[in-house]
């Protein structure tokens, strides 16, 4: 398996989507605990960061870029 690296800022596809139905979540802060934001619906979440890792389908970028 590839280690993800997840940074802040960093958009993410997750596998599963919101209710909402978006799939893109921002990262606004690393740790042992991950917080992302639904792109979609603007909430936010927090994760622990091995259970957001295993979700991730793909990063999809940064916001800034
Ligand atoms: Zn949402």
């Amino acid at each position: 398996m590839d280690v993800i690296r997840i940074n802040e800022n960093d958009v993410l596809e997750l596998k599963k989507k919101h209710p909402c139905g978006s799939f893109l979540f921002k990262v606004i802060r690393t740790g042992s605990d991950v917080r992302i934001i639904c792109q979609g619906c603007g909430r936010d979440l927090t994760l622990p960061r091995e259970k957001l890792e295993k979700s991730i389908k793909k990063i999809v970028g940064k916001e800034n870029d």
